[in-house]
């Protein structure tokens, strides 16, 4: 669960994160606790109980290794465990009891299942990651970025958005499990217009067991136009617009047909815009029922909340938007079962310290 550190900081009375550390540390967290708590830890675990568990809770009681604070943020856990030290670590991976969402008595004994690490990445493209690097398909990539580590791949979708590689997917993908496909059309080349041949092609795409959705389709204003010079830059960026729209609401319609979720792309140069017009068309054509996922999100809290009203609507976030300051505070308004985690592999990489990796590498994001 990723709370608001903010609050928890502000609670504690602690101002730094490093504070907060030394707090749960000096709490002595690989004993026993029980009916101990502090006034704040109380307020803490009062807190959760109003707004976390089904059922009410008279009494906390806290197993090793696990501070209650732990439960409101896994960052805070993850950066507690690289500093204690291996014993310790070891200690706590060894440890029977965990916190768990039942109630606060925490002393659920950990399954074997929920320990392996896997890695899901909701949205990357396959074909690209491929010819950048010159590999030939899924299995091939693993064997270069990851040996050894196949069995943690567990799920993903390659979005297939470009028509000159659509028929690329099956031997892209080869016999790689875990791996699905979506098709569609990205909106900096339904810029251009989309024909006939290409909507009928990406309809009989669609039949295939492996996709899962139709995407990435949606707005993005930051689209440029391909004659060199441009003449009349307005015009231009009108009849993208307009070819956009036109395209995205064929697609909406496809995946209406097929019964397919929609994977949403909206990009601006940060006002909003794209999101805004794309809600518009979305409702305007009464489609509001239908599964989205909107990929790369990083909007506001007020785009989040006006979106969030669908009612099958998932945000994807990347390794981008999770460095960036406003995601601490809209990333916590997700919650769990509308937050996926995507790289958007291999593109992305506007960021200091951040690389676009394929899938499977990007164990530190995905955690
Ligand atoms: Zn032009
Ligand atoms: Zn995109
Ligand atoms: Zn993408």
């Amino acid at each position: 669960m990723l709370g608001s550190l903010h609050q928890i900081r502000s609670w504690f009375e602690c101002s730094t994160l490093d504070d907060l550390l030394d707090y749960i540390l000096q709490r002595e967290l690989y004993t026993f606790v029980k009916n101990q708590f502090s006034s704040q830890e109380h307020q803490l675990l009062t807190f959760w109980a109003d707004n976390y568990c089904p059922s009410s809770v008279p009494t906390y009681i806290c197993n090793p290794p696990n501070h209650p604070i732990c439960i409101f943020n896994w960052e805070l856990i993850a950066v507690l465990l690289s500093r204690v030290g291996v014993v310790k670590q070891e200690r706590f991976l060894l440890q029977k009891q965990r916190l768990t969402y039942e109630g606060a008595n925490i002393t659920e004994p950990i399954s074997q299942s929920e320990e392996q690490l896997v890695f899901v990445d909701s949205h990357f493209h396959l074909d690209q990651i491929l010819r950048r690097m010159r590999l030939r398909n899924f299995q091939h990539l693993q064997s270069v970025v990851a040996p050894g580590c196949s069995q943690y791949f567990y799920y993903g979708v390659a979005n297939y958005v470009f028509p000159s590689r659509w028929n690329n997917w099956n031997s892209d993908v080869g016999f790689a499990r875990g791996v699905y496909v979506s098709f569609g059309i990205h909106p900096h080349l339904a810029a251009e217009g989309v024909s006939k041949r290409q909507m009928d092609q990406l309809d009989s795409l669609t039949d295939s067991h492996l996709c899962v959705a139709i995407g990435e389709v949606g707005l993005d204003y930051t689209t440029t136009c391909i004659c060199r010079p441009c003449r009349n830059p307005s015009r231009c960026k009108e009849e993208a617009r307009r070819n956009q729209e036109e395209a995205f609401i064929n697609m909406l319609l496809l995946a209406r047909r097929k019964g397919l979720p929609v994977i949403i792309h909206c990009r601006d140069c940060g006002d909003g815009s794209a999101a805004k017009r794309t809600l518009e068309l979305i409702l305007h054509h009464n489609l509001a029922g239908m599964k989205f996922y909107r990929h790369c999100f990083e909007g506001t809290i007020e785009e989040l909340t006006v979106w969030q009203q669908l009612p099958t609507i998932i945000f994807g976030v990347s390794g981008k938007f999770i460095r960036d300051n406003t995601a601490l505070e809209v990333i916590p308004r997700i919650p769990p079962h509308q937050l996926v985690l995507e790289t958007d592999s291999p593109f992305l990489v506007p960021v200091r310290m951040v690389s676009s990796k394929p899938p499977m590498e990007s164990s530190s994001d995905c955690r």
